[in-house]
C-alpha cells in the first residue's frame, strides 16, 4: 500500500515543530510497511491537490498568514475544497486552520481571506491564548483524548453544520468561551493545538492514517505498534495540564 501526502507551505506555516507531524505520519506508515511519499508545495506551486491522499498545513502567524493569503486562496483553494470534499484526509494547525476558513480578522480590523472551504470565521482578540490543552474527542471513531500546546489570539467560531475536534478539558481552544476546540468536518481536521501534535497523540495519529487507507483501498486494520514511548508522553503532557476531571 502507498499513500501521497502534500505538505503546503513547510517552510513558511511550520511553528513549535509543527513539521514533526509529517514526520509521525511517515514513521507509523514506514514502520507497518505502508510506503508514504511527501511532496511539498509552496508559493508559486500550481497543484492539483485533489490528487492526494493527505494533505498537511502547519501554523504561522499573521505575517505568514499574509504571505500565503493569496497564493492559498488562488492557486490551491479550488482543487483543495475539491479534496476536503471528496474526503480526502487533512490535517490543519493554528494559522492554517484559519486559512480554510472564510477569514482572519486582525487586531487592526485587516481581513486575511482564507479559502472557504469550512464555514469558520477567526476574530484576533487583543488577548492571547497560551498554554498546554487536553480535549476529549468528538470525532466518530475516534475516543479519548488529544493533548497540544496553544497559542493563539485567533477565536474561531464554527458555522452551524460544523462539529468541533474537540471539548476542551483544559486550555482555551476555539475561542476560550463555548468549550470547543478545532473542526471536523468529513476527513478534515483543523486544530489549535501545536506540539507537534501528533507524536504523542498516535491514536489520532492512526486515525488518519486509517481514514487515508479506507478511502484509498477500503482497508481499515493497520498493524498495531508498541506505542509505549507516545502513550507516556501522552500522559505526560495531561500531568503538565492539571488534572483533567
Ligand atoms: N495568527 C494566528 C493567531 O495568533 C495564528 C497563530 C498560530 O498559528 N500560532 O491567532
Amino acid at each position: 500500500m502507498e499513500l501521497t501526502l502534500c505538505h503546503l507551505y513547510p517552510e513558511l506555516m511550520n511553528l513549535y515543530g509543527d513539521r514533526g507531524n509529517v514526520i509521525a505520519l511517515s514513521r507509523r506508515c514506514q514502520w507497518r510497511g505502508i510506503r508514504i511519499t511527501i511532496e511539498p508545495r509552496t508559493l508559486g506551486d500550481e497543484v492539483d491537490l485533489s490528487s492526494y491522499d493527505i494533505i498537511f498545513i502547519g501554523g504561522g502567524q499573521d505575517r505568514e498568514q499574509r504571505l500565503i493569503c493569496s497564493d492559498f486562496r488562488f492557486k490551491k483553494g479550488a482543487s483543495l475544497k475539491e479534496a476536503i470534499e471528496s474526503g480526502c484526509v487533512v490535517l490543519a494547525i493554528c494559522g492554517g486552520y484559519q486559512l480554510l476558513g472564510r477569514a482572519y480578522i486582525t487586531l487592526e480590523k485587516e481581513e486575511i481571506q482564507g479559502i472557504g472551504a469550512l464555514d469558520l470565521v477567526t476574530y484576533a482578540g487583543d488577548r492571547r491564548m497560551i498554554g498546554n490543552v487536553v480535549i476529549e474527542s468528538r470525532v466518530d471513531g475516534l475516543t479519548g483524548t488529544i493533548v497540544g500546546f496553544e497559542n493563539h489570539s485567533g477565536r474561531t467560531y464554527l458555522g452551524d453544520g460544523l462539529s468541533p475536534l474537540g471539548k476542551v478539558l483544559r486550555g482555551y481552544g476555539n475561542n476560550g468561551e463555548d468549550g470547543t476546540e478545532g473542526v471536523s468536518y468529513r476527513n478534515t481536521f483543523g486544530t489549535y493545538l501545536h506540539g507537534s501534535l501528533l507524536p504523542k497523540n498516535p491514536t489520532f495519529t492512526d486515525h488518519l492514517i486509517r481514514l487515508a487507507l479506507l478511502r484509498k483501498y477500503g482497508e481499515t486494520e493497520i498493524t498495531p505498534l508498541d506505542d509505549a514511548l507516545e502513550q507516556a508522553a501522552h500522559r505526560e503532557a495531561i500531568r503538565i495540564a492539571g488534572e483533567v476531571s
